[in-house]
């Protein structure tokens, strides 16, 4: 016996979350299975049944059928019971997703838009954005747990602040202004905590990873035993100002110079097919010579950065972003060149892999945090 006392409300509470979480693994069960399996009493089981059905949480309106006997009731999952809703605002794009308990994407909406959080016009159409795919999801507003907002910033605390945020122009924003058209709960999320979650949470065999974020600017995530480490002040994996050019290195936008920004945003590939990341990966594949160049250049600094990251946490690294999201048909090259640099023998291609989550991960990584905060206290 240990000598931790657990209070009664906890323990329905859990008792609550073990058979949720059965069911939801499950699908649809009968009351009895639930008994056995989870080693419960018939009036606990019973109790919870009751109560998760009246949140709209399981559906009773099925039947198991039984060998011989009469068919039980079959308790079953709704997934969409309640759903959050993740924006992700970025230079030149607003995306929006609904995201049921499953982590499954119900609606998307992206629209082309320039960033301008001065612009009236811009604040609504985040709004707008918002009211799209919750209309189109069908979400009421009860069942909407909240809407997560990924910024490129970093965030204070309690999600209301921006602390840092120069890669776009979102220095002193608070969550208010940004959020002034979306009248229902929210917070914001800093994006590449968001994408490396997205990524993590649908698979959670990686337990211990690196989410490198190359889009327009370069960010990361720790992600410590399924979780984001943040750090002591919330810029746990922000690699995108780890020097990495000692001498003459370029400007980077904080301000320093020779940042890994520098070397490994998107930029440093679109800057030469005018901004189209796609039209970047067609001429590599057409082999055109600068493009191969440029790509050249691009993988010297960034499979540096992937082998200094797998010496610093030993864990899975995940190649993000927009470039990451190109990453796949590279793997190959990218993995020869990271395990010349290693020391240890151990090989890129069982640790190393691209994101499997493109242009919506950190918007559904934000929605995420509302669907996590749920299913904790349920
Ligand atoms: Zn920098």
């Amino acid at each position: 016996m240990g000598t931790e006392k657990i209070g009664v409300n906890e323990i329905k509470t859990k008792n609550r979350q073990i058979i949720y979480n059965y069911i939801r693994k499950q699908g649809s069960v009968s009351k009895q299975e639930i008994v056995v399996e989870m080693q419960l009493s018939l009036p606990t089981v019973t109790t919870n049944l009751d109560f998760l059905k009246k949140q709209g949480l399981i559906d009773t309106s099925g039947k198991i059928k039984n060998t011989g006997g009469r068919n039980a009731t079959a308790f079953t999952y709704v997934k969409n019971a309640r759903m959050a809703i993740g924006v992700d605002i970025t230079a030149n794009h607003i995306t929006a997703v609904a995201v049921n308990l499953s982590g499954d994407i119900v609606s998307m909406e992206r629209r082309r838009i320039d960033f301008d959080l001065e612009d009236d016009a811009y604040l609504r159409e985040i709004g707008k954005t918002v009211e799209c795919v919750k209309k189109d999801a069908d979400i009421a507003d009860e069942n909407l747990l909240g809407v997560g907002i990924s910024v490129q910033s970093l965030i204070s605390d309690d999600g209301d602040e921006i602390t840092y945020g120069m890669a776009l122009n979102f220095a002193k924003k608070r969550r208010e202004e940004i959020a002034a058209y979306v009248p229902y709960r929210n917070r914001l999320i800093h994006d590449s905590y968001a994408a490396g979650y997205r990524e993590t949470w649908t698979n959670r065999e990686f337990q211990n990873a690196f989410y490198i974020s190359l889009s327009n600017s370069v960010g990361g995530s720790v992600i410590i035993d399924d979780a984001i480490y943040e750090g002591n002040t919330h810029k746990g994996g922000e690699v995108g100002h780890m020097a990495v050019v000692p001498e003459g290195g370029e400007l980077c936008y904080c301000g320093r110079r020779g940042c890994f920004d520098t070397v490994c945003r998107a930029g440093r590939l679109t800057g030469y097919t005018d901004g189209s990341i796609e039209a970047f990966f067609r001429l590599l594949e057409e082999g055109d010579e600068t493009a191969g160049r440029l790509w050249d250049e691009y993988l010297d600094h960034l499979t540096m950065a992937i082998h200094n990251i797998r010496m610093l946490f030993d864990g899975m690294v995940i190649l993000g972003g927009y470039v990451g999201a190109y990453a796949g048909r590279y793997m190959d090259d990218i993995c020869r060149r990271v395990d010349e640099r290693n020391p240890f023998g151990d090989r890129a291609k069982d640790y190393l892999v691209e994101c499997r989550y493109k242009v919506e991960a950190s918007a559904a990584g934000a929605a995420l945090f509302y669907i996590d905060e749920f299913l904790e206290n349920i």
